[in-house]
């Protein structure tokens, strides 16, 4: 219940202060769609901008759906010694071994992921235009949390290192002062994926082997800050909330260095794998004849230059950035 009240103060934040809140989780939708074959361009190019809007909308969900929370984290030590190398890969076989009551309460974000893959899956074979939409969107939001090192851990908020706000001063204060000086291009291009639920495993442990690093980056930017500057006080309905401050997020960002630009990356290159797995596994149908707009082929060749300059936000194309002005 506590994560979920984290994700519904990041939702609040997004309607009072404006999209920023999502701006990675945007971000990496629209980079997915660069990285993508020919047969999945068109329409997803032609749909990018609903990809970009609605990559944020399992988080808004969770305001509503007291089931929504645990989709989107996995707490690995709570599941056993070692669990984020022994824990099952199938949704099937972790429900049987743990429980649903228990894997409500440790979260399930790779089988959240395992059914979302499914769901998009027979939405292509369905040709289902609005439906192929819907879970491409969110199965790259789920893709998404998986890169995020505490989306991954018990410790999820710092709240038992009194490092409370740790969360979105990783995944959201530090994107938002830096992402102007991110790296946003990959050579990657979208890889069938033989075992998709292996190659999300690896993500989570490179994702989790950086948790020491979330932590301690922490300590060690404290000790140039006092608490008055390190740390933003509110009064919101008569209660003190405290975060951190804008000061202290660029010096943690500064040291966290490459780190948070990078799982960016590894995010967009993973949701490209997934959707193209998804359109594979489905017998690759024919997307351009669920589409009724003409695919502009030319704007489409000159932003894939634009990206592979790393030159999006400079020439002002990156929608995330534009949804928040
Ligand atoms: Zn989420």
């Amino acid at each position: 219940m506590k994560r979920t009240a984290i994700l519904l103060l990041l939702g609040t934040a997004l309607f009072v202060l404006g999209s920023w809140g999502f701006l990675v989780h945007r971000t990496v939708h629209q980079l997915a769609v660069y990285k993508l074959p020919k047969g999945m361009q068109h329409f997803f190019y032609s749909n990018m901008e609903y990809l970009v809007s609605n990559a944020p909308r399992p988080d808004i969900r969770t305001g509503t759906d007291p089931a929504e929370g645990p989709k989107h984290y996995i707490d690995f030590e709570l599941l056993g010694d070692s669990a984020i190398w022994k824990a099952p890969l199938t949704r099937a076989e972790a429900f049987r071994q743990y429980g649903a009551d228990s894997l409500a309460h440790t979260g399930y974000l790779p089988y959240q992921i395992e059914t979302t893959l499914e769901l998009l899956t027979n939405a292509f074979r369905n040709k289902n235009r609005d439906s192929i939409l819907f879970y491409a969107a969110d199965l790259g939001h789920y893709i998404g949390d998986a890169h995020v090192p505490l989306h991954t851990t018990e410790n999820y908020d710092g709240q038992l290192s009194n490092q409370k706000g740790l969360h979105s001063l990783w995944e959201t204060l530090v994107p938002v002062l830096f992402l102007d000086s991110f790296h946003l291009y990959s050579r990657h291009k979208a890889k069938y994926l033989r075992q998709p639920a292996e190659k999300l495993r690896v993500a989570l442990r490179q994702a989790n082997s950086l948790l020491p690093a979330v932590f301690n980056e922490e300590i060690q930017a404290s000790k140039n800050f006092t608490d008055s500057l390190k740390y933003r006080v509110q009064i919101r309905n008569g209660k003190e909330s405290r975060s951190y401050s804008t000061a202290f997020a660029q010096e943690y960002g500064n040291r966290c260095g490459k780190a948070i630009n990078q799982q960016l990356l590894r995010s967009a290159d993973l949701i490209a794998d997934y959707w193209y797995t998804a359109w594979v596994n489905a017998g690759r149908p024919n997307l351009a004849a669920l589409e009724n707009k003409p695919f502009d082929k030319d704007s489409y060749k000159k932003e894939q230059q634009v990206y592979k300059k790393n030159e999006l936000i400079k020439n002002k194309m990156l929608l995330s950035k534009k949804e928040q002005q």
